[in-house]
Parts: C-alpha cells; sequence; structure tokens
C-alpha cells in the first residue's frame, strides 16, 4: 500500500516537473528569439546607414555581438559573408535555410544541434527602400548558444528534485501517520468485538477520538452497554420468575403436605385447598403474561383507521372501578375527532398497561393521587400523554424499563413499596408502539411521578 503510495507520488511529482521544465525551456527559448531578431533589425538598419562605410559597420556590429553574447553575420544579396564579429567566415558564402528565406524577404528561426550544444538561429532581411521599390540587398544571421537556458534547466531540476524528496518524505511520514491513527482505533474496536464475542457484555472501548471514528466508538459503546444491561434484565427476568414460581410451589407443596398429616376436617381442606387454587392462580397469572410476551414478540398489527379519541375514552372506562378503589383520580382529556392508523385492540393493551402501572405505583403517602391522560394533536405529530403523581423512577433505572422482566424491586421494596408484578408490561407496550413505527418516551422524577409520552407522526 505504501509501496504504491510512494509510486504514485513520484509518478505524480515526475509529470509535474516534466511540464514545468518544457514550458520554462519553451518560454525561454521564445525570449532569446525576440531578443535575437530586436538585435538583428538594428543590425540590418546599421549596415544600411554605414553600408558604405564598412569598417564603422564591422565595429558597430562587433559591439553589438558582444552585447548579445553571439555571432553575428552580414551578408550579401550573393549569399556572401560581409561582416563576421567573429572574423572566421568573411569571404565565405553561406547557404542555409534562413539565409535563402531572408534573401527571399522572409525572417525565420531554426534550432540546431551541433557537437551536443543546442544554437538557436535567425536570419531576418536587410531592405534598402528606394522611391520606386524596395530592395533586398542582404541579410543578417545571428546564432545563440542555449547554453545558458540549460544551465538554468539543471539548476531548476536540481532544485525539483530537492522538493520533490522533501515533499515525499513529508508524505509518507504522513501516511504512516494517518494510517497509525485509522488502524489504531480499529485495532481497539476489533479487541472489543472479540471481548463482546467472548461473553464481556458491557466491554467499552476508551474513546479518544474525533469524526466517524469517535462515532463509530460511540456506537460501539452503547451496543456493548445496551447488550450488558439486557443480559443483565435476563438474568434478573430469569430470576423474578423463577423465585415467583417457587413461592406459590413451595405454599402449595406445604399445603398438601399439611393435609396429608392426619385426619383434618372438612374445613380445613375447605380451606387449603382454597389456598391451593390462589396459588395455582398466581402462578397462571405469571404464565399467562409470559406467554403474551412470547406471543407479542411475533406480533402481527391488524392496522386500520381508528378513531383516536373514542380509543382513549373506551379504554378509560374499565379502569375506573379500579382507580376509584384505589384512590386514584382519573383526569381525561380528550381530542378532538382525529384518525390514525393502528391497531385498535393493541393500542388498548399498551394504554391499559401505563394506566394500570400509574395507579400501582401510585405513592401512599400522597392524598391527592391522580392518573393523566391526554390527547394533543399538533400539526405533524399526535401526542398522548399518560402522567401520575406516583413514587417515580430513579434516573438510573429510567433507561431499562422497557426491558423484559426489568422491575426496581429492591429499591422499591426498600421505600416501603411491595407491589406485584412480572416486568413485562413495559415491554409489552413498547414492543405495541416499535411495530407500529411510533416512538415511546419517559419522564419521571422519583417522588413527584412519571410522564409518558407516545408520539404518533402524521405522515
Ligand atoms: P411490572 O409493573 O410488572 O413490574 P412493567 O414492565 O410494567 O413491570 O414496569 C417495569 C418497572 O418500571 C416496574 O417494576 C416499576 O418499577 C417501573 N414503573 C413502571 N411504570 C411506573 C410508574 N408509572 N411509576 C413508577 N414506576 C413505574
Amino acid at each position: 500500500m505504501l509501496v504504491i503510495y510512494s509510486l504514485i507520488i513520484i509518478l505524480a511529482f515526475t509529470s509535474f516537473s516534466i511540464l514545468v521544465l518544457n514550458n520554462y525551456k519553451n518560454t525561454q527559448i521564445k525570449n532569446i528569439e525576440i531578443s535575437l531578431f530586436q538585435t538583428a533589425n538594428i543590425v540590418a538598419d546599421t549596415y544600411k546607414r554605414y553600408m558604405e562605410n564598412i569598417v564603422s559597420a564591422r565595429i558597430m556590429v562587433k559591439s553589438y555581438g558582444k552585447q548579445a553574447s553571439s555571432r553575428i553575420l552580414v551578408l550579401n544579396s550573393d549569399r556572401e559573408v560581409l561582416i563576421d564579429n567573429l572574423n572566421t567566415y568573411l569571404g565565405k558564402t553561406i547557404n542555409n535555410e534562413e539565409v535563402r528565406s531572408s534573401l527571399q524577404g522572409q525572417s525565420k528561426s531554426g534550432l540546431y544541434s551541433l557537437n551536443g550544444r543546442e544554437i538557436l538561429q535567425i536570419s531576418v532581411p536587410i531592405i534598402s527602400k528606394n522611391i520606386d521599390e524596395d530592395r533586398i540587398v542582404g541579410a543578417v544571421l545571428i546564432s545563440a548558444s542555449l547554453d545558458s537556458i540549460h544551465k538554468d534547466i539543471e539548476g531548476l531540476k536540481r532544485n525539483m528534485i530537492k522538493i520533490s524528496a522533501s515533499a515525499l518524505a513529508l508524505s509518507l511520514i504522513l501516511t504512516i501517520i494517518a494510517t497509525n491513527n485509522m488502524t489504531k482505533p480499529l485495532k481497539e474496536l476489533s479487541y472489543g468485538v472479540e471481548k463482546i464475542f467472548s461473553g464481556d457484555l458491557g466491554y467499552t472501548v476508551k474513546n479518544e477520538y474525533k469524526g466517524e471514528m469517535g462515532r463509530l466508538i460511540e456506537v460501539f459503546n452503547r451496543m456493548s452497554n445496551r447488550l450488558s444491561n439486557i443480559e443483565k434484565s435476563r438474568k434478573n427476568f430469569i430470576n423474578t420468575i423463577s423465585h415467583e414460581l417457587k413461592t406459590p410451589l413451595t405454599s402449595i407443596k406445604v399445603l398438601i403436605e399439611s393435609l396429608s398429616i392426619g385426619e383434618n376436617s372438612l374445613e380445613i381442606y375447605k380451606e387449603y385447598l382454597d389456598d391451593v387454587y390462589k396459588e395455582a392462580e398466581r402462578m397462571e397469572g405469571l404464565v399467562n403474561n409470559l406467554m403474551k410476551s412470547i406471543k407479542l414478540e411475533d406480533m402481527v398489527l391488524n392496522v386500520k383507521e381508528e378513531n383516536l379519541g373514542q380509543i382513549l375514552s373506551s379504554t378509560i372506562k374499565p379502569i375506573l372501578p379500579y382507580a376509584e378503589k384505589n384512590k386514584v383520580k382519573v383526569i381525561f382529556h380528550s381530542i378532538e375527532e382525529t384518525i390514525v392508523k393502528c391497531d385498535k385492540d393493541r393500542l388498548k393493551e399498551a394504554l391499559l398497561n401505563l394506566l394500570d402501572n400509574a395507579i400501582k405505583y401510585r405513592d401512599e403517602a400522597k392524598e391527592d393521587s391522580f392518573v393523566s391522560i391526554t390527547g394533543i394533536k399538533l400539526q405533524d405529530k399526535i401526542l398522548i400523554t399518560i402522567e401520575d403523581n406516583g413514587i417515580g423512577i430513579d434516573r438510573k433505572s429510567l433507561p431499562n424499563i422497557f426491558q423484559s422482566g426489568f422491575r426496581i424491586l429492591e429499591d422499591n421494596s426498600q421505600n416501603g413499596y411491595n407491589i406485584e408484578g412480572y416486568g413485562i408490561g413495559l415491554a409489552l407496550v413498547k414492543n405495541i408502539i416499535d411495530k407500529h413505527n411510533w416512538e415511546i418516551v419517559v419522564k419521571s422524577t422519583p417522588k413527584l411521578g412519571s410522564l409518558f409520552t407516545i408520539v404518533i407522526p402524521l405522515h
């Protein structure tokens, strides 16, 4: 991976360098070409002015040659060299493409390679202007070596290699750091997954990361906590059920044993059998609830358009005598004509459970116990609230109350409450609400009361 990454960086830098250097070379050649053409035109003008005085013309041309660090030749129309700033071509004939083209009135440039050196050659015509016609009397040929450009390019190349090498080293270091940063949390997460797999539910990964990785670890930790809570509830549930089943079974055993010893009157038989019947009834209730909770897991809803106000009032009616018996006032704020898509019987079941809890977990110390049920229609949702001023739920237990088998048994009994139940009611409620794709939220404060809100979105 790292090798591929390095190769990509090297390739990118090399292509970029070649592009920059080529561009630079072309621009420099263009600049030299322009400057040579300017010099050639000046030389052509000078020659025309000093044509009659060839010695002065030679002096002038030599000084231009020095300035431009180039070879300057002035040729007549027969391609014979009249002036050469280095004097070696004097009197010779030159017949190259540039000269031929200039003698036909065209300026021209060409790039040549000579003994491994690059030479730029340009030529311009010398035009004598007469009254009746312009006449080409010769040509100026200038050649300059491109050594200076090559030197510059070599320097640039060296600098670019240095920069590329440093950039490569830096990006490799950064890549190693970034890869490490990526793999470290992933390793920790995979260790966490293994821990959970081996049964260490609730194992959390230290989250010192930001962004997506931080969020992933946060979700993992939440999942781990949830799994641990579910496991605790499951154990709690089995514990509760075993306990709940054991108590009536022991009573039944003791009752039967007592009856089997000695002669008993009919009244005693009746009384004991009555007790056995009550214990059996308790067990039946427990088993019924258990079966209900298992059945609800695979429940299929029978959804229809229903009148919510009617559902609320018909749910309250059967609970009124039970509330009255326990001195709990029922307050009902109905909802205006509202149709919702729901499974009427299941919704009633959920509401009944919530109302039953509100009455069951009333605060005996309070004289004005109440449960209030309200339907509220908002623009995008409907809320059903069930509020009580009962014993409330502590902050620690609140996130777990919807789990099957969860009961706040110890805390409640410590506070003097010993309320019967199996820890299944709220799990049923949550299941029904989830199946409808609705939401249920709870707020509760110990000794003040609880508020359960069912949120029904209006699509
Ligand atoms: P159960 O009532 O059979 O124990 P639930 O699932 O209905 O089981 O409730 C779970 C636990 O949540 C209860 O044991 C109780 O401690 C707590 N709880 C539920 N509703 C209320 C309420 N309205 N006020 C106080 N505590 C509540």
